[in-house]
Formats: C-alpha cells, structure tokens, sequence
C-alpha cells in the first residue's frame, strides 16, 4: 500500500520534494491529480479547516482514497493548519495521511505542551498518520496582499527546531526562513520572488532531523526553492498560485463561453489552467526541467 512516510523517505534520499497543493473543490483535485499522473510523482492534497468545512472532511477523505485505489497513485491527504485537537481527531478519523497541527500563534511552552498531546492522541487513532508542528511566524491568509508583513522577529532558529522536535515528537517540522503565507500584488504580476534564507534551512535541518515543509511556496524564487530543497525541505505547499490560477481559468472560460450554462463545458478552462500550475511546479520540485507555464 502506498505510504507517504515512505515516499517522503524515498523523496529525500532521491534529493527532491513532495508537492503539496490546496483545494476546496472537485475542480482543483482533478487538475492536480491528472498533473501528478502525467508526471508520474507522488503528490500531497491540503485542505485547512476553511477548505475542510466547504469540502467535507469525510467526503474529500473519500474522494482521495478512491483516486489512490483506482489508479494504485501515491496520491496522499494532509489536514493542513488544523487549530484544535477536535479538528485533528476528525481528520484522523476520516482516513487523512497527515495532519499540519499549528499552534504557532501561541507562545512557544504552550505551543510544545498542546503539540505533545496532539500527537500522542492522534497517534492512538491512527498509527500511521503523519504529525507536522510548526514554529516561527509566517503570516496568515493563502490570499493576495497589499503590503508585506514584518515577519523577521518570528524567523525559526536550528536550536528552537531541535527543542520543539525533541519535546513534542512530531514527525515534520514547519519552520519559518523567510518564507510567507499568500502572495503581494507584485508577485502575482512576476514582478517580485520571495526569497528563502537556505543557511537557516540547513542549519535547522542539522539540528532537528526530522522532515522538513515549506509553507507559503507560492510566489518563491524558483532557484531558491531548489535550494531550500537541496537543503532540507521534503514538502512544498503551493495554494495561492493555485486559487488565482483558480479565477483566471474561470474568468476565460466564462468570457469564451458567454452564453454556456453547462458546468463540464464551462470548468475543464479552470482545470487547464491550475492543471499548468501544478505541473510547473510538481517538475521543479521533482527536479525535472521545468518548461513554460505558472
Ligand atoms: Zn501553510
């Protein structure tokens, strides 16, 4: 059966990193399930506690799994930013692979004391299901922003990974480098990269041994993203590059189409368009060459 403890091991040693990418409809799911297909690579489906409550925690849970057994595709389910254990223990129960558990708001003894006991409980409900914490700040909303926020103060240090690590046992850790949730307007428009610190990624890398995701992809340097993967980092999430892919592909198909109410004719534009996203990305990430596209 397909495990992502496995492949995130096979990920590693191979020197390349998982793909992780939002969605909160069938529309998303499909276009990142036939990129990862063509591509032939394991990918990882996030939904946070706002994409879970639109999609249903048990009926997304559902839909992967299906996907996973009919096509035999390592095809893998993480409860992204879950805030409460009650949120966790329903992922847990519905069949998610992992589960981003993030009291990272809170000061850092509290964040450690909740984070033990998330992981202890979940794991007596599900063995297998992979724990990720998170420490430093990264900012909030997978949304555009019109200014930057001051996150310098809240980046993670390799002493504080491997503290947090050893107290809480969580199996991945979610650091702050430099990294940010959502993107500026002048990222969207290519003007601007977000940049990476790799020497902190590798420092705490060292430090913490233990799998390592990097929130807040969407809008990075493509060259640092190589890097910090080359440094460390297994996991990458991408979900605003998806959601403004998401809207582009709707607005053309919409505008091609003014007169067309069926919606299978009107949203394989919006598949196209995520599908080329996930596509470009799942390439850097995997190492391959990356062509046109996102
Ligand atoms: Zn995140």
């Amino acid at each position: 059966m397909h495990s992502l403890r496995n492949r995130l091991l096979e990920a590693q040693q191979g020197g390349v990193a998982i793909g992780h990418f939002n969605v909160s409809d069938l529309v998303l799911l499909k276009a990142t399930f036939t990129a990862a297909r063509e591509l032939n690579v394991p990918v990882l489906i996030g939904l946070s506690e706002g994409e879970r409550e639109f999609v249903g925690t048990r009926q997304i849970a559902g839909f992967v799994r299906s996907l996973r057994e009919e096509f035999d595709f390592p095809i893998f389910l993480n409860a992204d930013h879950t805030h409460s254990l009650a949120k966790g223990i329903e992922a847990a129960k519905a069949g998610f692979d992992s589960i981003v558990f993030d009291l990272s708001a809170l000061p850092i003894e509290e964040n450690v004391r909740q984070t033990k006991q998330a992981v202890e409980a979940l794991k007596a409900i599900n063995p297998s299901m992979l724990v990720e914490g998170e420490i430093g700040d990264i900012g909030t909303g997978s949304e555009i922003h019109e200014s930057s926020p001051d996150l310098s103060k809240g980046l993670s240090t390799p002493e504080e990974a491997k503290q947090f690590v050893e107290s809480t046992r969580v199996d991945i850790l979610a650091p702050a480098v430099g990294n940010m949730h959502g993107m500026l307007r002048s990222m969207v428009q290519g003007e601007t990269k977000k940049r990476l610190d790799i020497e902190r990624i590798a420092g705490i890398k060292r430090a913490a041994r233990v799998f390592l995701t990097l929130h807040g992809g969407s809008g990075t340097d493509d060259e640092d993203l190589r890097k910090a993967i080359a440094a460390g980092i297994n996991i990458v999430h991408i979900n605003t590059e998806l959601r403004v892919a998401w809207r582009h592909g709707l607005e053309h198909g919409l505008a091609k189409q003014p007169d067309e109410v069926v919606p299978y004719k009107i949203l394989p534009s919006v598949v196209d368009s995520v599908k080329q996203v996930v596509g470009s990305r799942l390439q850097l990430f995997n190492g391959r060459h990356v062509g046109h596209g996102a």
